[in-house]
């Protein structure tokens, strides 16, 4: 089967069969248990943004399966709604001097301004406006501005919507081709650069952005394969149907007889981002221990905070991840890199306005975003020092709620395809 990837993955230490059994035995589950708690399920976001690039009147998704549910305040855990607008200082400050308050409806944006404690949590917020302006940050970050709403990621799963056609096709080429490193080939199918030997002339960084991007584009198609319309739904007001996996539309995406035989390399794309977003989580394991993941409900946050700890256990057992360090060394032109490349994944974080079909634009945003928050872990250098086990000013603002909630959920997404690719094997066998 094209699909039983061999060998190891490139620029990294490790092989594919060995992620492959590390994944499905020990990540997959655990993920599984843990995406379902309240703090993960409820991912904030802002869908209603117009796209910056090009005018997307025509493009929009007029099928059901695009459209998206928005929370209703009555099933956002009360713990969250404080924090609808409000970062993790605050959120801490809440949770250990206000805990009382959370009952009180703290739902507006601008009435914790309002609250006793609003001078602190002004601060608080400055701090975060200044430090996104820094440009530490690899995603534009929305969950703060109007039009940003709770979504249950449980009701909305990333699954076949039918976007297709030129506006997909948009998106993928205006990433790949102006925001993936090298020329644009003057003359050539506009699609040309995303099937032909990326890599020439590419250094390493530049190969690792292009294959990332690949990976996140496997991933999403793995999850339209396995989660595919099987029959029609009759409820049209909650189009529910039947959902599961589809061979021919696999095959069609990635066998090399389908994919002028860059199939099985971009399979292999996706082993090499889970193993930068693992890296990415152990990397960050002893803050992330440190956080709270607060919703309001002490048996269920305790829960959490243990099943993460388990979890990152798990992780930092993993032997070989990836060697960031090999990246961006050497001087001037490395930063100039460093820059580039940061401003490259802003970009795409931006073409995700783009997107035509709001739950692909969900998913894309959340992808994207948890991406962007393992390469700042990797590579901002605010996760290199140890952290300490007492409480310190340098711990607060590291990482939002949402980047947290994307991290996760991100690579939630990765390893079930992977997981996805072990059910294909069994099929085709
Ligand atoms: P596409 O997937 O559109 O790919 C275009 C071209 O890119 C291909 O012809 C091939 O040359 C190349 N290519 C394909 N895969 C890779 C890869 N892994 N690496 C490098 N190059 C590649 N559809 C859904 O049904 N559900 C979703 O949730 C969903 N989410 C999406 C999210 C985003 C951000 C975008 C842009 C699209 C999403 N789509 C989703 C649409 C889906 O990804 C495809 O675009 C669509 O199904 C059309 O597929 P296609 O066969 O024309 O090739």
């Amino acid at each position: 089967c094209f699909c039983e990837l061999k060998g190891s993955i490139n620029d990294c230490s490790c092989n594919v069969d060995t992620v492959d059994y590390f994944n499905n035995n020990r990540i997959t589950p655990r993920l599984k248990s843990l995406l379902i708690k309240d703090y993960f399920r409820f991912y904030k976001v802002n869908l209603k943004k117009d796209c910056p690039f090009w005018n997307d009147d025509d493009s929009k998704c007029a099928m059901k399966f695009c459209s998206v549910h928005p929370c209703e305040d009555k099933d956002i855990p009360e713990g969250l709604k404080g924090q609808h607008n409000v970062e993790k200082p605050f959120h801490k400050y809440i949770s250990e001097t206000q805990r009382n308050d959370c009952n009180e409806d703290l739902n507006a944006e601008l009435s914790y301004l309002n609250t006793s404690i609003s001078q602190q949590a002004q601060l608080d917020f400055e701090k975060w406006a200044n430090f996104d302006e820094l440009g530490e940050n690899f995603c534009i970050l929305d969950d703060h501005e109007e039009g940003a709403e709770y979504v249950d990621l449980l009701l909305n799963p990333e699954r076949y919507t039918g976007y297709r056609g030129e506006s997909a096709h948009r998106i993928w080429r205006s990433i790949y081709l102006e925001n993936c490193f090298g020329e644009r080939k003057q003359g050539k199918s506009i699609l040309t650069p995303m099937n032909k030997s990326p890599y020439n002339g590419l250094c390493m960084e530049q190969r690792a952005f292009y294959r990332l991007i690949s990976g996140m584009h496997t991933s999403i198609n793995i999850h339209l394969s396995s989660n595919y319309l099987q029959s029609e739904p009759t409820d049209f007001v909650r189009p529910t149907g039947i959902w599961g996996r589809n061979l021919n539309e696999f095959n069609s995406r990635f066998s090399p007889e389908a994919t002028d035989n860059e199939g099985p390399h971009w399979l292999k794309n996706l082993y090499f981002i889970y193993i930068i977003e693992l890296r990415a989580l152990a990397k960050a394991a002893p803050y992330l221990r440190k956080e709270q993941y607060f919703t309001g409900s002490d048996e269920e946050d305790m829960e959490v905070r243990a099943a993460v700890n388990d979890l990152l256990n798990i992780i930092e057992s993993f032997p070989t991840h990836f060697n960031e360090t090999l990246m961006f060394t050497g001087g001037f032109e490395s930063l100039k890199l460093k820059s580039t490349f940061r401003e490259k994944f802003r970009n795409i974080s931006k073409i995700m306005d783009c997107v035509g079909c709001d739950k692909c634009r969900l998913w894309g945003k959340l992808q994207i975003q948890g991406l962007g928050t393992a390469l700042k872990i990797l590579f901002s250098g605010k996760f290199d020092n140890k952290v300490s086990q007492t409480e310190d000013e340098n711990d607060k603002f590291k990482l939002r709620r949402g980047e947290i909630v994307a991290l996760f959920n991100a690579f939630g997404r990765l390893s079930n395809s992977i997981n996805e690719l072990e059910e294909f094997r069994k099929i085709m066998r």
